[in-house]
C-alpha cells in the first residue's frame, strides 16, 4: 500500500434510520499514524459515523474505503449493505472497537476475552496469541490481571482490558467510542494515560470523547459534529483555540 493511503475515507456518507437522517453527507480522512477526534452533541451522530467505518451500518448513499479499497454495496439507495462478507470481516478485524461500556465477555477471565477473538475469528495460534495476550495486559497495565473475571475488576482496569483486546487483533486502527464515558473521574485518566501512549506509538485512531482536554492532547485533527454535518473541523490549537463557528462556540463553552 503507499503509505499515503488513508487508512479510513469515508466520502459523502449518507445514512437514515427510517426518516431520521443522521449523517447527511460526512466526509473524513483517517491517514496512517493519525488520530482524529469526533465531538458534538449527543445525538449528533457521532456514534453512527464510527459504526459506519466499521460496517456496523448499512447506509443510502457515499464511499468508505478502508486502504485504498472501496467497500462494495448490494440494495439501492433506499438502504444498501455491503455485498461481499469476506471484505466485511478483513475490515472489521482491521478496525477494533473500544466501547464506552467494555463489552467484555462475563463468562471468560480477562485473558481469555484478549485472546478469545484472535483464536476463533483470525485462527492463529493459541501459543503466540497468549503470548500477545499476556504482553497487551502489560502494557496497558493490568497484567496481574489475566486469570480474573470482569467482575472483580474496577470500570477503569475493564476498559484497559477491552482495549487491549482491541488491540490483540494487531489492527490497523483502533475505533473509540467515548471510552472515558462510564468511568469515574479518578478512573478516566488511567484510560486517558492508556490512549495517549497508543497516540505516541503512532497508532491510527478515531475517537469520540466528550473529554474535550483528551482530544486536544492527542489528535492530530478534531471534528465536530453538528445534526449530521461536519459544522467545522481543523487540528486541535486551531479549533479549541480559535472556533469559528457560533455552533462550535457554543458547544465548547458548554462543556467547561
Ligand atoms: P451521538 O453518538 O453523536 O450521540 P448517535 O450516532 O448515537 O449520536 O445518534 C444519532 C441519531 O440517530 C440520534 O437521533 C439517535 O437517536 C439516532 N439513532 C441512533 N441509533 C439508532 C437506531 N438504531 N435506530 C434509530 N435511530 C437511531
Ligand atoms: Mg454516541
Amino acid at each position: 500500500m503507499d503509505p499515503e493511503t488513508p487508512v479510513i475515507q469515508i466520502n459523502d456518507l449518507h445514512k437514515a434510520y427510517g426518516a431520521l437522517e443522521v449523517l447527511k453527507g460526512v466526509s473524513l480522512n483517517a491517514p496512517k499514524g493519525n488520530v482524529i477526534s469526533l465531538i458534538g452533541s449527543s445525538g449528533s451522530g457521532k456514534s453512527t459515523l464510527l459504526r459506519c467505518c466499521n460496517l456496523l451500518e448499512d447506509s443510502q448513499q457515499g464511499d468508505i474505503l478502508f486502504k485504498g479499497e472501496p467497500v462494495t454495496w448490494k440494495g439501492s439507495h433506499h438502504g444498501r449493505r455491503p455485498s461481499d462478507p469476506k471484505q466485511v470481516l478483513r475490515i472489521r478485524t482491521n478496525l477494533s472497537m473500544v466501547f464506552q461500556q467494555f463489552n467484555l465477555w462475563s463468562h471468560m477471565t480477562i485473558l481469555q476475552n484478549v485472546m478469545e477473538a484472535p483464536l476463533t475469528v483470525l485462527g492463529r495460534d493459541r501459543a503466540e496469541v497468549e503470548q500477545a495476550a499476556r504482553g497487551y495486559l502489560d502494557k496497558v497495565g493490568i497484567g496481574d490481571k489475566c486469570d480474573v473475571y470482569p467482575a472483580q475488576l474496577s470500570g477503569g482496569q475493564q476498559q484497559r482490558a477491552a482495549i487491549a483486546r482491541g488491540l490483540c487483533m494487531e489492527p490497523e486502527a483502533l475505533l473509540f467510542d467515548e471510552p472515558t464515558s462510564a468511568l469515574d473521574p479518578e478512573l478516566e485518566q488511567e484510560v486517558v494515560r492508556v490512549i495517549k501512549d497508543l497516540a505516541t506509538e503512532g497508532r491510527t485512531m478515531l475517537i469520540v470523547t466528550h473529554d474535550m482536554k483528551l482530544a486536544a492532547d492527542v489528535s492530530d485533527h478534531v471534528i465536530f459534529l453538528h445534526q449530521g454535518l461536519i459544522e467545522e473541523q481543523g487540528p486541535p490549537d486551531r479549533l479549541f483555540g480559535a472556533p469559528t463557528s457560533e455552533r462550535l462556540r457554543g458547544f465548547l463553552s458548554a462543556t467547561h
